[in-house]
């Protein structure tokens, strides 16, 4: 069984066919631009050189379009005709508070992604243009839609409910959602079997620290708590968000500085996080830790925040579950970066964590970074958010 895996932006698509039999990567790519003058595709596939196809993609039922010739083409293709593709997955960033799971795409479940665009403007619209491009290119081919929500709907109301009148929920659903979802459940899942632990009871904690960073609890892999809420937002500081913050900072600059609250909300969103706190330097890690190897202050601030507010989020989470079994690392920073883990390792000592400073040198691999003596088990899983869409969507189809 081969399935296509879709995760749609405004103007991207990226894409991977894979195989099931194997869980092996067939193809994988991107189109850049859509809808924008200079869209491309590249496509790669193994043993092959990258192809690359510069075409005007006005929408993206033409993106896929192309997709689908660069998986069929007789020199880079992969696969010799589309009737090889059992079933599409896509990524979809928002199901309000009607899907907890993912689910085979219908009329139905179309009308509620479009009914959620307003709590994700940015993804929702995109993800289901992705959707109804699939439908017409590839009609009969179930597409299945996995929510990055899916997992933190599953959060207990004393950890999903804001402390806002209720009225809000009900009009509106304002809640916390959590995002990343697909990414936690793949790890915390993974974490259960790796870390040999309980399957109903094993209390993981993943700490997915990338661009976008979040940290989720679960108990047998079903969530307790995760950081992101409304929005991807609340939380800990990212590359260009600012997490947690006094709301009242938002009305604070309105006033001082005549801004709306869009405004404002667009600065927390996109110039905050260690961007903002380092200066401006970069919402990149390796940028921000080279400023603070250089001595740069304000570097050194952005970096230290990141960790601490971490390090507060673990201490948060083992106790909302009495304990913790096993702490991961995953994502970019997670799955790279050895400072920043073992930095927030040392608040850790409580726990009666030890971390073997050399399995700790280890770069993008499974491996586990605690000693044998350690308390706690920490280790680094590399997150597969394509692969968790492909077994999502084959037990669907
Ligand atoms: P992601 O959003 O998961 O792609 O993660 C992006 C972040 O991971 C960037 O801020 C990078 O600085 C960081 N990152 C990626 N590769 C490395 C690496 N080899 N060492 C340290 N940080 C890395």
């Amino acid at each position: 069984m081969k399935i296509l895996v879709i995760n749609c932006g405004s103007s991207s698509l990226k894409y991977q066919l894979i195989d099931m039999e194997n869980e092996g990567v067939l193809a994988i790519g991107l189109c850049e631009r859509i809808g924008i003058a200079g869209s491309k595709l590249t496509h790669k596939s193994e043993g092959n050189e990258d192809m690359v196809v510069e075409k005007e993609m006005p929408n993206h039922t033409v993106a896929i379009k192309l997709v689908l010739d660069a998986l069929v083409d007789p020199k880079y293709g992969v696969i010799k005709d589309t009737s090889e593709i059992s079933a599409v997955g896509h990524r979809v960033l928002h199901a309000g508070t009607i899907y907890s799971d993912s689910i085979v795409v219908n009329e139905d479940v179309k009308k509620v992604i479009r009914d959620c665009f307003d709590l994700g403007p940015l993804h929702n619209p995109a993800n289901l243009m992705g959707i109804e491009a699939c439908e017409e290119a590839v009609p009969g081919v179930p597409n299945v839609a996995v929510f990055d929500t899916s997992f933190g709907m599953g959060m207990p109301d004393k950890a999903g409910m804001y402390a806002i009148p209720h009225e809000y929920y009900e009009k509106y659903s304002i809640r916390r959602y959590g995002f990343h979802g697909t990414s936690h459940k793949f790890v915390s899942n993974e974490a259960l079997t790796y870390c040999d632990l309980d399957h109903k009871n094993g209390k993981v904690i993943v700490c997915h620290l990338g661009n976008g960073a979040s940290i989720s609890a679960s108990i047998g892999g079903r969530c307790v708590d995760t950081s992101m809420g409304l929005t991807p937002l609340e939380g800990l500081i990212m590359g260009t968000r600012s997490g947690d913050i006094d709301p009242a900072v938002v009305q604070f600059i309105c006033n001082k500085e005549g801004k709306s609250v869009n405004e404002v909300l667009d600065i927390l969103n996109k110039k905050s996080g260690i961007l903002g706190m380092s200066g401006g330097i970069s919402s990149d890690f390796r940028d921000v830790q080279k400023a603070q190897g250089e001595g740069n202050h304000l570097a050194d601030i952005a970096i230290q925040a990141f960790i601490y507010r971490v390090a507060k989020y673990i201490g948060s989470y083992v106790a909302a579950m009495n304990g913790v079994d096993a702490i991961v690392f995953t994502a970019g920073v997670g799955e790279n970066d050895k400072p920043i883990r073992g930095a927030v390792c040392e608040y850790l000592g409580y726990l009666g964590i030890s971390i073997d400073a050399e399995a700790n040198k280890a770069r993008g691999k499974r491996v586990m970074i605690s000693t044998p003596e350690s308390k706690v088990k920490v280790c680094v899983i590399p997150t597969n958010e394509e692969l968790a869409i492909a077994r999502e969507t084959k037990a669907l189809v």
